[in-house]
């Protein structure tokens, strides 16, 4: 390897790089630089062929797979083939959808890596939170009508979906439900039955920023029945509160 060819500092480490909700644009400049020099690159199935096409072709491309419920590779394996490849002088990259550290298991990885003394460097990209306010129109902060937003993971453990129903309930924030399409019935049922008003708007948004964006907008009551209508399957993003009435005026994206 050269001195100056840009894989010398990039060798034998591991980069955890959020590969953004689905446009290939969307992936940050660093991540792309630092794909194209790498040697190895595992990835889920939320990352776009388009991103990955930005690593050399000569790269070694592992699919790791995480599909909801079924997993190609135990967590142990991948972090285990992270270490391995990276002791072996490798510049690897871990690309997952949206931001690694949100919702994406990331934090495990980088803890076995960090035991391991593998050096690492994590490469933030655009959380689906982002990407469905921004490409449905529905800012999730919008000053005067909310002052927080929370996110939550709506997957479902053992059937059940555990979340702090009262301080969701609370008024003057958004919540944003990833991983929600299965849940979304308990979900908007605990919602009201913790005193939330049951015409409060709701919007499911998939596969936000690609071509094939669907977006259901309801309201507490009605959202589950029309998006099990639309059929729509995961990955959905739901954002649920007073915001997603800006739709009304923001609504951009056509393709
Ligand atoms: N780390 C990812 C989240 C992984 S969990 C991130 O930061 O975005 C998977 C969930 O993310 C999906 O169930 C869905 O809720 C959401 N998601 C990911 N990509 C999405 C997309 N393009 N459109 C809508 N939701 C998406």
């Amino acid at each position: 390897m050269e001195p100056n060819d840009p894989r010398a500092s990039t060798a034998g480490r591991v980069f955890l790089v959020g590969a953004g909700p689905g446009d290939p644009e969307l992936l940050t400049r660093k991540g792309a630089r630092i794909l194209a020099s790498a040697d190895t690159v595992l990835f889920d199935h939320l990352v776009d062929p388009a991103v990955l096409d930005l690593a050399p072709a000569s790269a070694e491309r592992i699919y790791v797979g995480k599909e909801p419920g079924h997993h190609e590779l135990p967590q142990s394996e991948i972090n285990q083939l992270l270490i391995e490849r990276a002791r072996a002088g490798r510049c690897v990259v871990r690309l997952k959808g949206g931001d690694p550290f949100v919702f994406g298991r990331g934090g495990e990885e980088i803890i076995d890596l960090a035991a391991a003394g593998v050096p690492f460097e994590i490469v933030p990209g655009v959380t689906a939170a982002c990407a469905a306010s921004a490409y449905s129109g529905i800012p999730l902060t919008h000053r005067g009508i909310v002052r927080a937003c929370t996110l939550v993971t709506g997957h479902l453990i053992d059937g059940r979906c555990e979340l702090d129903w009262e301080a969701l309930a609370r008024p003057g924030q958004t919540i944003v439900v990833y991983m929600g399409v299965a849940a979304i019935g308990i979900i908007c049922e605990q919602l009201v039955a913790h005193g939330m008003d049951r015409a409060t708007p709701a919007a499911a948004i998939r596969n936000a920023s690609v071509g094939s964006q669907q977006t259901v907008i309801g309201t507490l009551a009605d959202l589950p029945a029309r998006l099990g209508r639309a059929g729509l399957l995961p990955p959905v993003t739901v954002i649920i509160g007073e915001v997603v009435k800006m739709r009304e005026q923001l609504d951009w994206f056509r393709h």
